[in-house]
């Protein structure tokens, strides 16, 4: 049986827009409706028909829902929910896919009293944003990861797991406040750093950004990749995961230290031995299928 019958998403872009994919392949008699605040973006979405219908507002869009979904930037969580507090069904569940969950989970109960939420964050995503960069299998072998209140019925929380195991992610659960400071190594971090030498290279007077571009493959396209990721969202995250994101750069900070020490007076072994041990771990990574194991991140080079 299929968890929810009606869902509606609120913010159609690449996660929006991969959901409602990934509905329609996965689970076909889903009646999907959609909302976003950009007109441009809804009659995209209207165009290459993801949803049934496109609501021109967030209050009639979620009116005979049985699952609610927020795809919009973390800083806009509490106002769209705003929007439409309203106009929810008594026993919708409310769910959202935000990166950073302690703060969206304080701004959805704020905004919403009452309600059931299930807050939810698919650990999928590319650089690219907008209904036409989704695809129906971005969440496929994926972690989606729930944070409800402890207060949130079980049963609730086992539908919107229901829901994801459909679109092909494995779910697991934590507090909200853990979610954050995982997040905020392995992934808020690496966002901060490839945005910091993608724009201090860009800022070097001696190489020009000629060179910068022509030798790119050394490593720094790599980061390039991810200092393409949508500005809105990053700037949301940073601001909203503040805490453990400070508390994760200080100990970055402090690492970077003790390499630029061990740099400085010629410590092989120290190197050689950190080199080694982060080897591991990406071989780890591959292990578990979270990425491709071929050279060069499978590019092709013909
Ligand atoms: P996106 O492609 O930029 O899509 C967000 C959409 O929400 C845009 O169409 C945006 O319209 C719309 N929007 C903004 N404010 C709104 C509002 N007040 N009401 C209704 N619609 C509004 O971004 P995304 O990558 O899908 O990210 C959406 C959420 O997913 C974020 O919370 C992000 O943290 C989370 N997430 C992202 C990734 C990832 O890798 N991208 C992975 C996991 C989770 P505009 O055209 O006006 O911007």
């Amino acid at each position: 049986m299929l968890p929810f019958a009606r869902v509606t998403i609120l913010g159609l872009g690449l996660i929006g827009s991969s959901i409602a994919r990934g509905v329609r392949a996965t689970m076909p008699t889903v009646r999907l409706t959609g909302y976003d605040a950009d007109t441009d973006v809804r009659a995209t979405v209207a165009r290459m028909a993801l949803v049934d219908d496109v609501a021109d507002s967030a209050g009639t869009a979620v009116i005979d829902a049985d699952l609610v979904i927020l795809c919009v930037p973390v800083g806009a969580m509490g106002a769209v929910a705003g929007e439409f507090a309203a106009d929810l069904p008594a026993d919708a569940i409310v769910s959202d896919v935000g990166s950073c969950k302690a703060e969206v989970a304080r701004a959805l109960a704020a905004a919403l009293p009452g309600a059931t939420i299930v807050p939810a964050h698919p650990v999928a995503g590319t650089e690219r944003s907008g209904p036409e960069a989704g695809f129906a299998t971005l969440f496929k072998g994926r972690w989606c990861i729930l944070t409800p209140a402890t207060q949130t019925p079980e049963a609730a929380t086992e539908r919107v797991r229901a829901f994801w195991t459909r679109l092909g992610a494995e779910v697991e659960i934590m507090a909200a406040e853990h979610h954050d400071r995982v997040l905020a190594i392995t992934s808020h971090l690496p966002h901060l750093i490839a945005y910091t030498i993608v724009g201090t290279a860009s800022d070097l007077e001696e190489v020009t950004q000629g060179e910068v571009i022509k030798y790119s493959a050394g490593g720094f396209r790599d980061f390039t990749r991810i200092a393409a990721s949508d500005p809105t969202m990053w700037r949301d995250v940073f601001l909203t995961n503040r805490e453990a994101v400070l508390e994760m750069l200080q100990r970055f900070s402090e690492d970077l230290s003790q390499l630029q020490r061990a740099i400085r007076w010629g410590k092989g072994d120290e190197l050689f031995d950190l080199f080694t041990r982060t080897r591991a771990v990406r071989r780890s990574i591959v292990e578990q299928g979270q990425d491709d194991a071929a050279p060069d991140f499978g590019r092709t080079h013909d």
